[in-house]
């Protein structure tokens, strides 16, 4: 039987940033898990030929980080999902992502941020983000971000398709 091997993308992001709901969206219809994330990987979910996706929630984890390495091997494309309307936590998901970003087998890996919540008057604009989450010094990576709304559905087509783009 043939085998589909679709570049493996990991989703990361605070707790309540919006990954269920982005994957919830992502299954289109299909019954998605919708418990709270218990602190690390939920299961990878092939979304189609082109992609395939874990899923990790990196928000109170200090424990959780030596699990991480496991599900980086073979990453070719990160999505770390933030809260716009939660300036509070910016600096959590800033340290967050420097320390995943940290680890060697992601140097050449490419980052897509998604802006959620995008959908509320308050949201803050994708350039504040930018400068909260440090994203200009990561100069020798390619980086994005994108605004979205999880909850409406949003954006979200764009963000994977330039991550494919992305990962070429
Ligand atoms: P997770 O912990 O990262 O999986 O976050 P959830 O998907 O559970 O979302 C946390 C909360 O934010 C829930 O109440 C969601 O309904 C809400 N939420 C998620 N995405 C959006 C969005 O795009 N817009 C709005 N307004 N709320 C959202």
């Amino acid at each position: 039987a043939h085998v589909s091997h679709a570049p493996k993308v990991v989703l990361m992001g605070l707790d309540s940033s919006g990954k269920t709901t982005l994957l919830a969206h992502l299954l289109r219809g299909q019954v998605a898990d919708t418990s709270p994330t218990i602190g690390f990987n939920v299961g990878t979910l092939n979304l189609d030929k082109n992609l395939s996706l874990t899923l990790w929630d990196v928000g109170g984890q200090k424990g959780m980080r030596p699990n991480w390495t496991f599900y980086l091997d073979d990453c070719k494309a990160l999505v770390f999902v933030v809260d716009s309307n939660d300036p509070g936590r910016l600096p959590e998901a800033q340290n967050a992502l420097k320390k995943v970003l940290s680890d060697e087998r992601l140097r050449d890996v490419p980052l897509m941020v998604l802006a959620n919540k995008n959908d509320l008057p308050s949201a803050l604009s994708i350039e504040e983000i930018s400068t909260q989450l440090n994203l200009p010094s990561y100069s020798k990576r390619s980086w994005e971000i994108q605004a979205c709304s999880a909850l409406k559905g949003l954006g979200l087509q764009q963000a994977f398709l330039s991550v494919c783009t992305m990962i070429k």
